[in-house]
């Protein structure tokens, strides 16, 4: 009897090959956020494995999905009757050389076992605020996170990648090594192959401090300004986060503002965030020394069924009516949650030509998400975003969206970006195998 080529793939590959049916299936159909319903998934567990797969899909015409550990907000990294490459197997975490600092990271690592690792080490690379987020995803598309003022995103760590390419080559991307696909790399997210391995250099940071200090949500907008305001002098040591939860029908929440001082000095950490407590009457406080790692947290699972819209914009300026608009709209969608992280510092630091990810000037970034799918406030989260945009910059961050159209690829992408990604993208994956991302198609 003839069998079929996904179940010959399991011959080819020292993974697994996952089918509907199997116990193992509902446990990986599924991301974080997006449930699908793909024909396999294929956990890799090598290189060879990637190229296997690979070669399967494409023989087999089934759309593939990458998937580091599923945290994609727009469900990329799942589909419905196509090939899922799942690299979470691939997971090493490796000091290769500690006067270098120079790290391995396998892409199906997490942030949080990143971090347990180099932490052994005085060690850690600036990454998001979650500690079950994958390394794959988070670094292609830039990485902002609780480090960023000091060390900047995530992928300005990034040394070289490895990934296959559509043609199931090897190729190393670094410096020294195809330069532009290096470029392209970081914050042209997977559009070019399947990165296996990263290299890093990490950072010194023998422990950070925390600061979590909430204020009476009557006193937000002042107290958001007073904090737009300090961010301009603040120290590069401090990257601050402002949320405005969503009240569900229920009392306003108080304003919170938590930070990450990167350094391990009391006396400088007491300096940078003194400011803070002096923005409004303090409602409650906690600062404490703290290991890195335990800067990440882990997500709550979501109420089944809802899907978040996840939408955001760069703020060049966080103006006055950016901040009042922000707050108003709060109290008034009781199911929006804003989130503002504060960038500048080590983020503006590099050459915006240098890399993909191409705003590096603004001030910070404003997320919102709505945590509800019912058609009256998803109606009044477009309208209320027809108005922030003439408070925002046209452009935002690739990885808090919650869709991948055309329009989302054109507002992370400024055209000189968006162009020279297309060449990249026409050279290596010229029959768009990988397209189940933020896609930029290839160039001509
Ligand atoms: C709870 C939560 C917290 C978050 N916190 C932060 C944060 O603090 N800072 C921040 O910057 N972002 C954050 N994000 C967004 C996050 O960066 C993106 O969702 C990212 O895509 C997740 O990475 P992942 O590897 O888990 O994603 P996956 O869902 O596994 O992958 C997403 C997409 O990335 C691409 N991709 C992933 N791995 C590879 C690979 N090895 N090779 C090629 N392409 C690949 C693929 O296109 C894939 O579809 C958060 C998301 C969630 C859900």
């Amino acid at each position: 009897m003839p069998t079929s080529p996904l179940i010959r793939l399991r011959e080819r590959i020292s993974g697994e090959v996952v089918l509907p049916g199997e116990p193992a299936y509902p446990d990986l159909k599924n991301g974080f956020v997006h449930q699908g319903q793909p024909a396999a998934v294929v956990r890799c567990a090598g290189t060879g494995d990637v190229q296997e797969a690979l070669r399967c899909a494409r023989e087999e015409g089934l759309p593939v999905a990458v998937r580091s550990s599923g945290h994609s907000n727009a469900g990329l990294s799942t589909n419905d009757g196509g090939m899922v490459i799942d690299l979470r197997p691939m997971a090493e975490v490796e000091l290769l050389d500690r006067g270098q600092r120079l790290v391995r990271l396998g892409s199906g690592a997490t942030w949080g076992e990143a971090s347990q690792v180099l932490g052994r080490h005085d060690l850690a690379i600036s990454s998001g605020d979650t500690a079950t987020v994958g390394v794959g995803g988070l670094l292609l598309g830039g990485g902002i996170g609780w480090l960023a003022r000091r060390y900047g995103l995530a992928m300005d760590s990034l040394v070289a990648a490895e990934l296959v390419t559509a043609d199931g080559a090897i190729v190393r991307a670094g410096a020294d090594s195809d330069p532009e696909l290096f470029w392209a790399l970081r914050g042209g997210g997977g559009n070019f192959g399947v990165v296996t391995a990263f290299e890093l250099t990490a950072s010194r940071v023998p422990g950070v401090f925390y600061a979590e200090i909430s204020y009476p949500r009557s006193e937000a907008a002042a107290v958001l300004k007073g904090w737009r305001d300090y961010l301009r002098t603040a120290p590069e040591e401090l990257t601050s986060f402002a949320y405005l939860y969503p009240s569900f029908g229920g009392d306003p929440m108080p304003l919170y503002l938590a930070a990450c001082y990167a350094g391990d000095d009391p006396a400088g950490a007491e300096r940078a965030l003194a400011p803070l407590l002096a923005l409004g009457p303090v409602l409650t406080k906690d600062v404490t020394p703290r290991p890195y790692l335990e800067m990440l947290g882990e997500p709550g699972p979501l109420p089944p069924g809802l899907v978040p819209v996840v939408k955001n914009r760069f703020a060049d300026r966080l103006s006055d009516p950016l901040i009042d608009k922000l707050v108003a709209e709060t109290d008034r969608l009781e199911t929006l949650y804003v989130e503002l992280r504060s960038l500048g510092g080590a983020v503006a630091a590099v050459d915006p030509a240098a890399t993909a990810f191409a705003c590096r000037g603004s001030e910070a970034l404003v997320m919102t998400v709505l945590l509800s799918n019912d058609p009256g406030p998803e109606a009044e989260f477009g309208s209320m975003w027809s108005q922030l945009g003439a408070l925002t910059s046209p452009f935002g961050y690739g990885n808090f969206l919650s869709s991948a159209t055309a329009a989302d690829v054109a507002a992370v992408y400024p055209p000189a970006t968006y162009h020279r990604l297309a060449a990249v993208k026409a050279r290596l994956d010229p029959d768009n195998v990988f397209r189940s991302n933020l896609n930029v198609p290839p160039a001509g």
